[in-house]
C-alpha cells in the first residue's frame, strides 16, 4: 500500500508535499519521495519516514512549482532503495511517476520489455507503467495538442497493464498528470486552491492530504479517468475507458485515515456504521451482554464507540498503544512484527480485572495480534473476553497492493469460528458480515454499484486474476519475505 501526492501551484510545492506526505504518512513507512519540476527535475528519496528522508537541507533542494511525492509500503520486492519512488526516465521525454497500487501483470510486462532489449530495471512495478505511458507518449503524433498526446498514452497503460493504480506523473514541459484505472479500485481524489493567478491543484490518495493544505472543492478521479493539468494551469479531464468502479472497500474498514472521505464516502462514518452492525450480529447471537467495549487501538476506536452504545454498555481504553511504534504490519517481515506488538500496546489493569471484556478489532488476518491481546486481556484479570472483528473473515490474498499476500497466511482460510477462536484464545468471537460491511460503506455514496470486497470473498473485479497469478506473486512475496528476515 502506498500514497501518492501530486501538486501544481504558483510557488514552490516542496512544503506542501512534504506536508501533504507527513498527512498520508500511515498509508506507507518504508520509503518516501519527491520530485519537483522547474523547467529540469529535482530529486530526494530514501528509505524511511518522511521526517527522516527529508531534513531542510534536502527540501531546499528541491525547487520548482510542480512535483509529486510518495510513500511506500513494498507490496513486491525487496524495498530496496532504489526501489522507492518516484521514478523517472529522462529520454526520449522526460517523465517522472509514482504510484499507488499493483500491476498484476508485471512479470509478462517485464519479460516482453526484456524480449525488446529494454530490460526493467527494478522490482518496482511503476517502472512498466512508467515505460508503457513514455513509449506510446514517444510514439503519439506531435502535431496533437499535449493533452491529446497524454490521452493517449494513457490508453495505452490502461490496455496494458492490469491489476489496480492510481498514478501521478510530472512531464517536463507539459505538466502534472493524474489518472485512475478503469475498476477504480485504489482511491485518487483532485482539489483546488487560489491563488493570485489560476488555481493550485493537488491530486491525492486521500482527501485529508487536500484538506490539511487547504485545497478545496474537490472530485475523485473516476475510474478510467485522466487529468492534466498544464503549466499555464489549465485542467484537461478526460475519461479515457468506460468506468467500471469498484473503490477497494478495505481502505474504510483499516487502511484510510478516519477523516478522509474516498469516493464521496466518510471513512469515519462507515466505521461508525460497522460498529452498530456489530451490535446488531451480537445481540442475534443471544451473547451475553458484556460489562466493556475496548477498541485495538487505533482503527477499532470509532466502531467500538457506537458498538458499545448500541449493546449498552460502557467503552473503554483499555488497550493502551505506544504511539511511536509503527503499525506493526507496515513493518516487513514476520519477524520484526511479532517483537513489534508485545512493545505497541499495553493493557489497563483496571479496565480488565474481573469483567467480561468485548475486544473490537477492525480486522483478523493472521491472528497474532488478536492472540497476544486476547492474552493480554486474561493476564489482566478478564472474567470472560470475546472478540469482534467488525469485518467479515479475511481470507484471500490481495493482488491490488494491501500486504496479505499468501492465502496460507490467512487463520480463517479453512477455519470454521470455532477453530479460529480456539487459535486466538477468545471464549466467543464474533465477525461482521459482508453486507453488513457494503452496507456502511454504500450508504455513503449510493452511486457506488460495487466495491472490490476480494480480500473476503475472492471475488477479484479485473477478472484476470488466475491461480497462476495468484501463485506467483505468493511465490515472490514469500521470497521477500524470506530475504527481508535473513536481512538480505
Ligand atoms: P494479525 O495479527 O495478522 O491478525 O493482524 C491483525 C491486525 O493487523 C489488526 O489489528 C489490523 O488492524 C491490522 N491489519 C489488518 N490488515 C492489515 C493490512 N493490510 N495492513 C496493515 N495492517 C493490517
Amino acid at each position: 500500500m502506498c500514497g501518492i501526492l501530486g501538486i501544481i501551484g504558483e510557488d514552490d510545492v516542496v512544503s506542501d508535499l512534504y506536508e501533504g506526505l507527513i498527512a498520508i504518512q500511515h498509508r506507507g513507512q518504508d520509503a518516501a519521495g519527491i520530485m519537483t519540476y522547474d523547467e529540469v527535475f529535482h530529486l530526494r528519496k530514501g528509505l524511511g519516514l518522511v521526517a527522516d528522508v527529508f531534513d531542510p537541507e534536502a527540501l531546499e533542494s528541491l525547487p520548482g512549482n510542480a512535483g509529486i511525492a510518495h510513500v511506500r509500503y513494498p507490496t513486491v520486492g525487496l524495498g530496496g532503495e532504489e526501489d522507492a519512488q518516484p521514478f523517472f526516465v529522462t529520454s526520449p521525454h522526460a517523465i517522472s511517476m509514482a504510484h499507488n497500487g499493483n500491476v498484476t501483470n508485471f512479470l509478462e510486462l517485464r519479460e516482453q520489455f526484456a524480449a525488446q532489449g529494454k530490460g526493467i530495471a527494478s522490482q518496482c512495478d511503476v517502472e512498466v507503467i512508467l515505460r508503457v505511458f513514455e513509449q506510446a507518449f514517444a510514439a503519439a503524433d506531435p502535431a496533437l495538442v499535449a493533452v491529446d498526446r497524454v490521452a493517449e498514452a494513457v490508453a495505452a497503460v490502461f490496455r496494458e497493464v492490469k491489476g489496480s493504480y492510481s498514478v501521478v506523473a510530472l512531464l517536463a514541459d507539459t505538466g502534472l498528470v493524474a489518472f485512475r484505472d478503469p475498476f477504480g479500485i485504489k482511491p485518487c481524489i483532485m482539489g483546488r486552491r487560489k491563488t493570485s493567478g489560476k488555481d493550485a491543484v493537488a491530486v491525492a490518495s486521500e482527501s485529508v492530504a487536500l484538506d490539511l493544505l487547504g485545497f478545496g472543492n474537490v472530485r475523485d478521479l473516476a475510474p478510467g479517468e485522466m487529468l492534466l493539468v498544464d503549466l499555464d494551469r489549465n485542467e484537461h479531464f478526460r475519461q479515457i475507458a468506460p468506468a467500471n468502479g469498484h473503490p477497494c472497500i478495505f481502505e474504510y474498514v483499516y487502511f484510510a485515515r478516519p477523516d478522509s472521505f474516498i469516493d464521496k464516502v466518510s471513512v469515519y462514518k462507515t466505521r461508525l456504521r460497522l460498529g452498530e452492525s456489530l451490535a446488531a450480529e451480537h445481540q442475534r447471537s443471544g451473547l451475553p451482554v458484556p460489562d466493556v467495549v475496548i477498541p485495538v487501538p487505533d482503527s477499532a476506536r470509532t466502531a467500538a464507540t457506537t458498538l458499545a452504545r448500541a449493546l449498552g454498555v460502557n467503552y473503554r481504553e483499555g488497550l493502551v498503544k505506544n504511539r511511536y511504534i509503527g503499525r506493526t504490519f507496515i513493518m516487513p517481515g514476520q519477524k520484526a512484527r511479532q517483537a513489534s506488538v508485545k512493545r505497541k500496546l499495553n493493557s489497563i489493569r483496571v479496565e480488565f480485572e474481573g469483567k467480561h471484556v468485548l475486544i473490537v478489532d477492525d480486522s483478523i488476518v493472521r491472528g497474532t495480534t488478536s492472540r497476544k491481546i486476547v492474552q493480554m486481556a486474561r493476564d489482566a484479570g478478564a472474567r470472560i473476553v470475546g472478540f469482534a472483528s467488525y469485518s467479515p473473515p479475511l481470507q484471500h490474498p490481495c493482488v491490488y497492493g494491501i500486504d496479505m499476500q499468501t492465502t496460507d497466511e490467512f487463520v480463517a482460510r479453512n477455519r470454521s469460528n470455532a477453530e479460529i477462536c480456539k487459535f486466538i484464545g477468545a471464549d466467543y468471537l464474533l465477525y461482521g458480515t459482508i453486507d453488513d460491511l457494503e452496507t456502511a460503506a454504500g450508504a455513503g455514496n449510493t452511486d457506488i454499484a460495487h466495491f472490490c470486497t476480494a480480500c473476503f470473498t475472492g471475488h477479484y473485479p479485473t477478472g484476470d486474476v488466475t491461480a497462476h497469478c495468484l501463485g506467483s506473486i505468493a511465490e515472490e512475496r514469500r521470497g521477500s519475505r524470506l530475504a527481508i528476515s535473513e536481512g538480505r
